[in-house]
């Protein structure tokens, strides 16, 4: 079936991809070398080799851990930028607990005993028997030396799990499946025969995104009342992608720090290609231009549907998050912008006078002020329904979710994979949710309850010197062995991840049925 877009989907300045179009290899300039995939790319100091336990580590830890963060898909890519600044000598972590995040003993314990490796399998291969989708898929892996390997690829869980354990990497990301082995890839004859063909489509947003209008926090720092624009944006989007897209299959993932990653794993979002993932990100492009001067919100009138549906949203969270939390007409910047977004000249005028006699009036009094006022009368020309829709503009434009467009435009694009371990803040990168009947998760997540690595080794570690059941549970009317994710805060978290794929398993099942009895039947069982 193919896919759509609603009518409002810009496709402006689009042009159509050819094969040749396809760059093998995106975004960092530097990684557009065939070669690229052995050399070190942290930073200018260490040239090509890997070293094995990098004597000059610390310093290219600290920058990785303090200067940037790595919520982004291309880890690595800012470290390729010469610094011009030292490596932060008071950074906001103290360096001994950061450290300990990303050591390399507790890499390793996390992976060998609580990566769930069987259900990321399973999410990738979208089947249990091993299948090309698996096979043919890029694992990017960052090393604990910097080190960036692409390319990697493997036909099993066990084998990945197993190489795993042996590199054992910072981080890892997910690309797309290719047209074969990305191992192999240097075998064919024509570098053109090596493409991707499918891949989730994948969102990523990031709270830095918010700096002008978020007043508690800037840059990567975040706290309870600005990770609300998080939840917003998952809001929105969310029932966007069910109802306007039909996609059933959203991964909802923590990135571990400041922002949130979605995939859509569903098989027609996975198979679309570069045009339409542009089109999709564009239909939530509603935010645009630059922070100075004019609107920056200007739909069509009438509003589309999912503009319609999303003021509905978030006008609840408008009062609460943003005139409440945010309070960004406090300030006398931040009130001099509502202003500038007003229609109304004669009005303005009046709204200025009542707050410049008192400049502490809150964000909220002073929203309540606009409507207040004109029914005053104080404007002869006062157009109504302008106002109305000024105001409209206004609330979307501190509400309305903030896409790093480039991410989702294209198949090649890598994203950090899910439950990987931040190494700034030491944070699994755990499902927020996966299920629209979960709506209750997205306003419920707490980003500083999400377990750290070291408190998931202590709790297994606790729960051993506790149990008095030999480590067994009933499971129907036999016993098993509890794994050891499920003796941590982490079994929540996996639980909703094995949900989603179950669901996606579903699917494709069915999907698959159904293409066998259009074809025939003649394929086998898959399991
Ligand atoms: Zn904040």
């Amino acid at each position: 079936m193919g896919l759509e877009m609603p009518d409002s989907a810009s496709s402006e300045g689009s042009t159509p991809a050819s094969d040749e179009d396809i760059s093998l290899l995106d975004a960092p300039p530097d990684k557009q070398e065939e070669e690229l995939e052995t050399q070190a790319e942290s930073s200018p100091q260490q040239p090509d080799d890997i070293p094995a336990n990098g004597t000059s580590k610390a310093d290219v830890k600290l920058e990785d851990l303090f200067d940037q963060d790595d919520d982004d898909e291309f880890p690595g890519l800012s470290s390729n930028i010469p610094s011009s600044s030292p490596p932060p000598t008071s950074p906001a972590v103290p360096v001994a607990q950061a450290e300990k995040f990303s050591d390399p003993q507790i890499m390793l314990q996390f992976y060998s005993r609580l990566f769930p490796f069987r259900q990321l399998f399973q999410w990738l291969n979208h089947g249990i028997k091993p299948s090309p989708d698996f096979a043919n898929r890029e694992f990017a892996f960052t090393l604990s030396n910097d080190a960036y390997l692409r390319y990697q690829s493997y036909p099993t869980a066990d084998l990945l799990r197993k190489d795993i354990l042996h590199l054992n990497p910072s981080r890892f990301e997910i690309g797309p499946i290719y047209t074969t082995n990305p191992r192999e890839r240097k075998t064919l004859r024509k570098s053109s025969a090596f493409r991707p063909l499918s891949k989730e489509i994948v969102f990523d947003i990031d709270l830095t995104d918010y700096d002008d209008v978020r007043t508690c926090c800037d840059k990567a720092n975040i706290c309870p009342k600005c990770w609300k624009f998080a939840t917003m944006s998952i809001k929105v989007i969310d029932i966007a992608l069910r109802e306007d897209f039909g996609f059933e299959h959203i991964l909802w993932v923590y990135s571990g720090r400041r922002g949130v990653h979605a995939w859509i794993s569903d098989k027609d979002a996975r198979e679309l290609d570069d045009e339409k993932r542009k089109a999709l990100t564009g239909y939530f492009e509603v935010i645009k231009g630059g922070v100075q001067g004019g609107k920056r919100v200007n739909p069509k009138r009438p509003l589309h549907p999912h503009l319609t549906r999303s003021l509905e949203i978030l006008k609840p969270y408008f009062r609460t998050a943003i005139l409440e939390d945010q309070d960004p007409f406090l300030s006398q910047a931040g009130s001099d912008r509502l202003l500038e977004l007003l229609p109304d000249k004669a009005l303005n005028d009046a709204l200025r006078k009542k707050w410049s006699s008192s400049p502490d009036r809150p964000s909220a009094k002073k929203w309540a002020d606009i409507d207040a006022v004109a029914q005053t009368g104080v404007s002869k020309t006062l157009d109504t329904t302008k106002l109305r829709e000024a105001k409209e503009e206004i609330l979307l434009e501190y509400t309305y979710p903030r896409l790093d467009v480039e991410v989702g435009k294209k198949r090649i694009h890598l994203l950090k994979s899910p439950f990987v371990v931040h190494p700034g803040t030491g944070r699994v990168c755990v499902p927020i949710t996966g299920d629209a009947s979960q709506g209750a998760q997205v306003d419920e997540f707490d980003p500083f309850s999400v377990p750290k690595v070291t408190e998931l080794l202590a709790e297994v570690d606790a729960w051993r010197d506790s149990a008095d059941d030999g480590g067994f549970v009933e499971d129907g009317a036999t016993m098993r062995k509890v794994q050891e994710f499920e003796k941590t805060s982490l079994k929540p978290y996996i639980e909703t991840f094995e949900r989603f794929v179950k669901g996606l398993l579903k699917s494709e099942t069915r999907l698959k049925r159904e293409r066998d009895e259009d074809g025939g039947g003649v394929d086998g069982m898959d399991f």
